[in-house]
């Protein structure tokens, strides 16, 4: 399946530091650039777990590496309003290195501000939180280092359908309570055999987690993407392609979410469709919060029109200490699966990005071609078809 070869790559240090060059992507850069990165804080864990890279206490392993070469590097986690670190620094920057995980969002505001930015390095995969078309049209680069944890995603989002299929969560909470009630979380847990699961979205991720879904025996899997899974890729997994959303999610007793947030995704998952999901679905989104209706979802899990809701992404980062989504339950007190944006930070994940951001950072600093699949906002415009069907 062609698309592996973007992990592959993603991996290999080797197959990064590509040293061809191509006029279309040359740079010419100021010695002594300003880069601006905006990570998460890492607190105590960062001091004591050194892997943490992509936090603003390890810095993606990179401040000596750039500091040699003469460069300014700022690196915070302030990046809320006009007094912002990121905002103020944002002006004069001509790099900025961000992460899903805490997003600065990249507006057009703040593209009309950044008189001097030429690339945008998302250190990870899902560069929603940059306003992608005003990055087209003021032609800065927007790279991710695609592949980078597309197996750490898949893997939670084989773990969340579970957990919510089986009522683990609830389960366990029991126990710590010091309670032991088999019947009150036995009487909603299921097996996933027999069960048909659909993604809606079936690139890295989503192909990755119809692939570990194979073992389980299901009645069926099934996917919904513009973009059709070449014949054999689709045949290798068993699955089916169906084209009308409404349909798709009829059909499903667990629907994954795994396409990129863009204007065709934003809220596809709304009251409407949630009406067209069958009665007590499972429903699982590691893409983005943005791409399921806050409210929509939340009103769908109190009337037991969804079963469970889980994943890791929020529409607003950090999410409020109230958001809903935290404390949202089904009829039966359980169905909730949250957990803060880790999925695709895990320690394996983070060496794999931190490597791919420099590699990135290497290719522009020395006017070398990018990895293609990196690539999201060439100079030429959207370099990718996964950010919506345009001309
Ligand atoms: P990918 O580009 O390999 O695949 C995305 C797929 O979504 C493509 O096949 C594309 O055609 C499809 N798609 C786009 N718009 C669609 C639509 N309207 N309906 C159906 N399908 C559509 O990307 P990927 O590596 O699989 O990552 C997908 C997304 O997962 C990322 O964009 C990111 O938002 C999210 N992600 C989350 C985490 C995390 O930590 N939670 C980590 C990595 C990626």
């Amino acid at each position: 399946y062609l698309r592996r070869g973007a992990l592959a790559a993603a991996r290999s240090p080797r197959l990064l530091s590509s040293t061809r060059l191509a006029p279309s992507y040359n740079t010419t850069y100021s010695a002594g650039m300003k880069i601006v990165a905006v990570l998460y804080k890492g607190g105590s864990a960062a001091t004591e777990e050194p892997r943490l890279l992509g936090t603003i206490e390890n810095q993606l392993g990179i401040r000596s590496w750039l500091e040699e070469q003469g460069h300014e590097f700022i690196v915070t986690d302030d990046k809320e309003g006009p007094d912002s670190v990121f905002q103020k620094n944002i002006a004069d920057a001509e790099v900025l290195i961000t992460t899903p995980f805490h997003p600065a969002y990249v507006t057009k505001d703040i593209i009309d501000k950044a008189k001097n930015l030429k690339i945008c390095i998302t250190a990870g995969v899902g560069s929603d939180h940059v306003d992608l078309n005003a990055a087209v049209e003021r032609k800065i680069q927007v790279l991710e280092v695609s592949g980078s944890n597309v197996v750490s995603v898949a893997e939670h989002v084989i773990m969340s359908i579970l957990l919510l299929v089986r009522n683990f969560v609830p389960a366990h909470e029991m126990i710590e309570r010091g309670d032991w009630q088999v019947s009150e979380v036995a009487r909603n847990a299921f097996d996933l055999e027999g069960k048909v699961v659909g993604t809606i979205g079936a690139g890295r991720i989503g192909y990755r987690v119809l692939q570990r879904l194979v073992p389980f025996n299901t009645k069926e899997l099934i996917y919904y993407d513009y973009a059709a899974l070449p014949e054999d890729a689709a045949k290798a997994v068993g699955a089916r392609r169906v084209e009308d959303l409404k349909d798709f999610v009829s059909q499903c007793d667990v629907v994954t979410v795994n396409c990129p947030l863009h204007e065709g995704t934003r809220g596809l998952v709304n009251a409407e469709l949630l009406k067209s999901f069958k009665k007590g679905a499972w429903l699982v989104n590691t893409a983005r919060g943005a791409i399921c209706d806050k409210d929509a979802v939340a009103a769908a899990l109190k009337s037991g029109q969804l079963s469970g809701y889980a994943g890791d992404v929020w529409n607003v980062q950090p999410a409020p200490v109230d958001h809903v989504w935290r404390t949202m339950k089904n009829p039966l007190g359980g169905g909730n699966g949250m957990v803060p944006h880790y999925s695709g930070t895990t320690l394996d994940a983070q060496a794999r990005y931190a490597a791919g951001t420099k590699s990135i950072l290497e290719n522009y600093l020395k006017s070398q071609e990018q990895e293609p699949q990196n690539i999201i906002i060439g100079l030429e415009g959207y370099a990718t078809k996964a950010y919506g069907q345009r001309k």
